[in-house]
């Protein structure tokens, strides 16, 4: 099939995904992945490809489509996206966010046009080319689609459909979470590749004191006081610069050698790109940011207990003791207070920096005369990508190519109003995961 007729096929995909609603938030009635894996399935059937809706709740459903490979034994490779978005307000917006309007200037808006209704499009174009086209993977090639990866309150997408389903344990995938491009101050372009998220263990900080009345402010031991001076304990929140793996790789990745000073490397990230030495100082350890606040309910008692909730992001391979032998050493030992876990932990994952799909996508864009830099990531949120490490121990990537869409673009549109992609990058995207199926799988 020409690069026309594919371009035309995968803008049609994508603005009929867009116009199933389906927005996942934690109330009744919503979601309806349905719409998108009844869709997908009526759209790869019709080329061959065996498909199936897979549902915990009707109107909840995943999509399951593989292209069977010819050797059992041999390496698979997942395509994988999630068919649900977050809500939205069509009142904020410059084009209806379900209309999937195609603007003059070939940009494709609405609400799961960057997050992520264009890859999951990019994706299937892929598999049904690929299936058309005769293309016989040794491995399987799989397409999962999934219901609520966006709240993931009701469990019926990815982390239930890898226990229900057993026999979907890829090799290798490629997911959301990488792909954006960022114009260097030395000239130089990167393109981000995500091997892997952050996971999370919050800690309630409480002060403790003993309750007074306000009247006279000496009485007691007012613990609002304790607690304002306990937190500007925990400084930036930033972790020492120390050689974690992923940390390091980025850095090798953006400067072209192993910088042994760390400070010297991390200003010189920040100055190629503002606010990446912080990004990758972010990775080197946990991240600890205060966020909620509880005192006294009553303005005149001052109480015994006042607490802070602090966001603490950890890197893989944290522990629970790391993060407690952390807080403890900063908050010290001479203010009496009591850490409190609101949530478990959940644990960072990732893959590894170099691998089967980074060289494929770095082959991928050599071939194009693309000369940008590949820089590996690890995302600060979570994606599905998590569940099928934990399942089968899945190299899982995100990754999908834009050239078209500033980054600028991607950021404000991403969980927001006018959420837009240009159509070039569509066709773009499809064209990178045929080239990385037939790289990986033939
Ligand atoms: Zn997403």
């Amino acid at each position: 099939m020409t690069d026309t007729s594919l371009h035309d096929e995968v803008i049609e995909v994508a603005r009929d995904l867009i116009r199933c609603d389906t927005t996942n938030a934690r109330e009744p009635g919503l979601g309806n992945e349905t719409l998108c894996a009844e869709y997908l399935a009526g759209y790869l059937r019709g080329f061959g490809v065996e498909v199936e809706v897979v549902a915990r709740e009707p109107h909840r459903a995943n999509l399951v489509a593989r292209l069977p490979g010819s050797d059992a034994g041999a390496e698979s490779l997942a395509f994988v996206g999630h068919t649900d978005v977050v809500p939205c307000d069509p009142r904020d917006w410059t084009h209806p966010p379900f209309e999937a309007v195609v603007d003059d200037d070939g940009w494709l808006w609405g609400r799961g046009a960057v997050d992520m209704k264009n890859e999951v499009a990019a994706r299937a174009v892929a598999m049904a080319e690929l299936a058309r086209s005769g293309f016989r993977p040794r491995g399987d090639l799989w397409f999962v689609a999934v219901a609520d990866e966006e709240d993931g309150f009701a469990d019926v997408g990815m982390r239930w459909l890898l226990e229900e389903r057993p026999d979907v344990r890829p090799t290798h995938s490629v997911n959301e979470g990488g792909g954006e491009r960022l114009p260097l101050s030395d000239g130089r372009e990167v393109v981000c590749y995500s091997i892997g998220e952050k996971g999370t263990l919050p800690v309630q900080v409480t002060a403790v004191g003993e309750a007074g009345h306000a009247s006279v402010p000496t009485l007691g031991r007012n613990a609002v006081p304790l607690l304002a001076r306990l937190l500007p304990r925990l400084g930036d929140g930033l972790p020492e610069p120390t050689t974690a793996p992923e940390a390091t790789a980025m850095l090798r990745a953006l400067l072209g050698r192993d910088e042994p000073d760390l400070v010297a490397a991390l200003a010189e990230a920040e100055t190629l790109y503002d606010g990446l030495g912080d990004t990758i100082r972010s990775l080197m350890g946990s991240t600890l940011a205060p966020t909620m606040l509880w005192g006294s309910n009553k303005r005149n008692v001052m109480p015994a207990r006042a607490t802070a909730e602090v966001d603490i992001r950890i890197v893989p391979g944290t522990t629970h003791a790391d993060v407690e032998g952390r807080v403890r050493s900063l908050l010290g030992d001479d203010i009496p207070y009591e850490l409190t876990w609101p949530e478990a932990m959940v644990e960072a994952s990732s893959s590894p920096v170099e691998g089967v799909v980074p060289a494929a996508i770095a082959a991928f864009l050599e071939a194009e005369g693309d000369s940008a830099t590949l820089l590996p990531t690890l995302c600060t949120g979570f994606t599905d990508s998590n569940f099928l490490r934990a399942a089968g121990g899945t190299h899982a990537y995100g990754f999908s190519p834009f050239r078209t869409t500033p980054n600028s673009v991607l950021e404000s549109g991403y969980h927001n109003a006018n959420e837009r992609v240009h159509v070039d990058d569509l066709l773009l995207s499809t064209r990178f995961h045929i080239d990385l199926a037939r790289r990986v799988l033939g």
